[in-house]
């Protein structure tokens, strides 16, 4: 497959954008370099890269296009907004109704404050915990990605860990000494840091279902435990559900079938994105209405945006969420998960390539390694270099992944057994090259 246009691109984007690439997770650095493929159009599951090559897409830019890219009725929402002015600096109705739509799904956020991104959701949910604690430090844990404000980008996972930072240049040691990491699945390490710093501990920070170190679910009794030993500690819970929030139902984690005992894994403030924006900018954070009250106006913690609630955003959320409202939607996205992975497994068997896939409803990631994924570590002791062969032989086979042994392969309303078929198809022809 020739790329030449994307090729020209690149050189051309290099000397005009830092790195070619205005995220750095869309570089090919963690796959061995060169250019990323310049896209130009993409229609449902489809993508059409600058030389007019086509690729079935796993990515869904990082997993906002849950159904699929140009959904009609999205794209007639995003198209009424346009029409109307896309930006008011006043309130509407649709905000109301996007909020009341979130608070209906996640029973946990009594009130809600739209924002423009994950990152800035996720800031300002740990502002809020430390105005409503009174106290600063964070706990966090290895590997979870929670955007790139300094004090999440500590020890981070998902793009920092794949391009080897794992503490980014400009984060003052200040502030890294405000956040603690412990391992993802391990109540010990949590119970010995609260015991260590729990009177200044304002609030432990989790993806309750991790996605960026791989899909890796909690193990029974994890988030109970982390719930429960926070709260007795007098900090607050914060879920980061930023990829999984419509990811696998129609809701959160917090009522996810797939976990048990949901009364008691409820955080007290929630950070949202991705898919609440049906593809537009986007980011959402809510929780307890006495912590929620924290915020300006009507408490003492800040946190404004002009583009905030911008009606283009909101129209495409409401219509993207109407969409995944629609009978069996997420059961469809399951099957063809599980046909695709069922598919990929059996392959990598009958070609003596170990693969390891951790499976959630319509995402999933595979780990180049004979062992488990439960953690970062784990996630960190896998082929990276398979990872990389693997992704070049299925983009020259017209499959799309994201460029990154970490990060999730995400299906969509759009996907439908032919292009599982087909992926299916270019996955045994590249795992039977890559055991020769
Ligand atoms: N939290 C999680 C769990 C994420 O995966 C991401 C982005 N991948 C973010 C926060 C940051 O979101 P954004 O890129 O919209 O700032």
């Amino acid at each position: 497959m020739k790329r030449t246009q994307s090729e020209l691109l690149y050189q051309e984007a290099l000397q005009h954008i830092v790195g070619g690439v205005n995220s750095p997770s869309r570089s090919f650095k963690a796959v061995g370099g060169g250019a990323p493929v310049f896209m130009k159009r993409a229609k449902g599951a489809h993508f059409f890269d600058a030389d007019d090559n086509q690729y079935i897409d796993y990515l869904a830019a990082y997993g906002p296009i849950i159904t699929g890219h140009a959904h009609p009725h999205i794209t007639a929402a995003i198209t009424r907004a346009a029409e109307n002015g896309v930006l008011y600096g006043a309130p509407t109705e649709w905000e109301i109704q996007l909020a009341k739509m979130l608070k209906d799904a996640i029973p946990s956020m009594d009130k809600v404050r739209f924002v423009n991104s994950g990152t800035e959701a996720v800031m300002t949910t740990i502002r809020v915990a430390r105005a409503y604690t009174k106290r600063s430090k964070i706990i966090k844990f290895a590997g979870c990605y929670h955007g790139h404000s300094d004090l999440v980008l500590v020890a981070a996972g998902s793009g920092p860990s794949t391009l080897g930072i794992p503490d980014s240049a400009g984060v003052p040691a200040s502030i890294a000494q405000e956040v603690i990491t412990v391992p993802f699945n391990d109540l010990e390490s949590l119970k010995s840091a609260l015991e260590r710093w729990g009177d200044d501990v304002a609030a432990v920070m989790v993806e309750p279902i991790v996605g960026n170190f791989g899909m890796v679910m909690p193990q029974d009794g994890f988030l109970e435990g982390l719930c429960k030993m926070t709260h007795d500690n007098g900090s607050l819970v914060i879920y980061d559900e930023v990829i999984t929030a419509f990811r696998f139902h129609y809701g959160s984690t917090q009522t996810f079938a797939g976990l048990k005992n949901h009364e008691s894994i409820v955080p007290d403030l929630t950070a949202l994105g991705k898919i609440i924006g049906g593809g537009l900018p986007i980011g959402a954070y809510g929780g307890r209405k006495h912590v929620m009250e924290q915020v300006a106006p009507l408490g003492p913690a800040y946190q404004a945006g002009t583009m905030a609630g911008n009606p283009a955003s909101i129209l495409s959320g409401i219509a993207c969420l109407e969409v995944l409202q629609g009978e069996g939607v997420y059961e469809e996205m399951n099957r063809l998960a599980v046909k695709l992975t069922d598919g990929l497994q059996a392959s990598s068997d009958r070609h003596g390539i170990p693969l390891t896939i951790n499976q959630i409803r319509g995402s999933f990631s595979t780990h180049f390694c004979d062992h488990p994924i439960t953690n970062y570590e784990e996630a960190q002791d896998t082929d990276g270099e398979m990872f990389a062969s693997f992704f070049r032989h299925m983009l020259n086979r017209g499959i799309n992944l994201a460029p990154s042994k970490y990060e999730a392969w995400f299906l969509t309303t759009a996907h439908t057994d032919a292009d599982i078929d087909q992926t299916l198809e270019a996955a045994d022809d590249s795992l039977r090259e890559m055991a020769l």
